[in-house]
């Protein structure tokens, strides 16, 4: 008997949105922060995968045509950015174009957002071209800390976790680099043009490493590439104002999406550190154990003895994980800031102790905006003079955010800004921008001469 079209489209939802060794197959990864994306593909390569980047924000309006407008604008992104790649592949392959040859990685999380539908929602897509529907989706998922070991094979899963969680660390410090640097550079382009490079040698250097994980090669290459780095600071330069960004993390870190929202902020006068990839990292550790503690504390009152058993091996192993990445994450920025004195990351904990024992927010429930509410009140209390919460239009963390952050920021004399973004080009974004920095100015004068008491 066949199959209802609804069910078959269910099924094909277990069957081919799954995760599976994926060795022999192209991995499309798509865009998103350029320095993490493309060091993350290195780290797969590394272990033998062969991941690929694809060019990112070509396909916008085919993203847009198979789409309803309902969703969330990194969801249509994405969606156009791998139908744009995969039609050129055909196009450029002609009748030796093999869908078997590709995989789609498209991560998802746990919890009450859209996220973890996108990769749903692109496979019926996809499954509407008669040449894509051979194509898997797989991904990695927050249920588990993006375990890897249900998409390569069981003896590489650990190397990859290492060296892609360190290569993230690297692209953050190499991120935070650009942005001390680059607003105040001796010579226009400069800075753009050496990390362009900078970023190619790290890449080879990553994907040589391979399972050897001898770290000591890539600080050594990011303590010279940072040394290099502070070299173009022209010291004449009064410190402009530091202006942070929280919010939903594609778009923040996705320079097409948000519009180059931190160039635009350094060409109207600021100095911008973004909230980072690694932040996001370990937030996804920090809410495993929080769930496995609570776990923890339902077997034990229910004196189930195999679940506590089984629990804490599990919060052991995650409670070790999270002290090696802090552990890594202080010698990679130990690198960095021998030479320049480029942000430090938000702790988790620390974020979380902001948030005022869960009277502003909780982590209880979930999603970005606990961090992005916490990480807005750590730029605060470092000294920034300026928030910015970028987003995708109606994103409902970064909503949440905008409703706590606008008065709380407003009590403390802190300018605060939404950006949200949905690809249209909205006429009064610069003048919001340029409003925003005039304000953050008088900050940073008021904040010099001690005339800001709240801040
Ligand atoms: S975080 Fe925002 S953009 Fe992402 S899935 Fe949730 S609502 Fe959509």
């Amino acid at each position: 008997m066949s199959q209802s079209p609804d069910l078959h489209a269910f099924h094909r939802l277990q069957t081919s949105v799954k995760q599976f060794n994926v060795s022999g197959r192209t991995l499309l990864m798509p865009d998103m922060a350029p320095f993490g994306v493309r060091l993350i593909a290195a780290s797969f390569r590394a272990v033998g995968v062969d991941a690929v980047v694809i060019d990112t924000y070509k396909g916008l309006s085919l993203g847009r045509e198979f789409t309803s407008g309902k969703e969330c604008f990194p969801c249509q992104v994405t969606l156009g950015d791998i139908l744009h790649h995969l039609q050129q592949e055909k196009e450029r392959l002609g009748t030796a174009f093999s869908p078997e040859q590709y995989v789609y990685f498209l991560p998802e999380a746990d919890g009450p957002c859209r996220f973890g539908m996108y990769n749903k929602l692109q496979r019926l897509i996809l499954d509407r071209f008669e040449e894509f529907k051979d194509i898997p989706i797989t991904y990695v998922s927050t249920e588990n800390s993006y375990a890897t070991n249900g998409i390569m094979p069981a003896d590489r899963a650990p190397s990859f976790r290492k060296l892609a969680f360190v290569a993230v660390i690297v692209a953050d410090v190499l991120d935070r680099t650009v942005w001390r640097v680059r607003p105040y550079e001796l010579q226009q382009g400069m800075t753009d043009a050496f990390m362009e490079k900078a970023l190619e040698t790290m890449v080879s250097l990553v994907e040589d490493l391979g399972a050897s994980l001898d770290f000591h090669k890539l600080y050594r290459l990011l303590d010279d590439i940072v040394a290099t780095a502070c070299t173009f600071i022209d010291p004449r330069q009064p410190r402009r104002p530091r202006i942070g960004i929280v919010g939903e993390i594609y778009l923040r870190t996705h320079p097409d999406s948000n519009q180059n929202i931190v160039r635009q902020l350094e060409e109207f006068g600021g100095e911008v550190v973004d909230a980072s990839l690694g932040e996001w990292v370990n937030f996804v550790a920090f809410e495993r154990a929080r769930k496995l503690r609570r776990q923890w504390k339902t077997a034990w009152q229910e004196k189930d003895h195999k679940t506590l058993r089984q629990v804490s091996k599990q919060l052991l192993g995650t409670e070790i994980e999270k002290l090696y990445q802090a552990w890594r994450q202080h010698q990679v920025y130990r690198c960095a800031r021998k030479h320049l004195d480029i942000q430090t990351d938000h702790s988790i904990g620390q974020i979380e102790r902001r948030l005022d024992g869960n009277r502003l927010f909780t982590f209880a429930i979930g999603t970005e905006a606990a961090l992005s509410i916490g990480g807005a009140l750590e730029y605060v209390h470092h000294g920034f003079d300026g928030i910015v919460n970028v987003f995708p239009f109606t994103c409902m963390p970064s909503t949440i955010c905008s409703a706590i952050l606008k008065p709380l920021l407003h009590q403390m004399r802190i300018p605060y800004l939404d950006a949200p973004y949905d690809g249209t080009i909205q006429p009064n974004r610069e003048v919001a921008l340029r409003t925003f920095l005039y304000q953050a100015k008088q900050h940073l004068a008021s904040r010099l001469t001690g005339k800001n008491s709240k801040g």
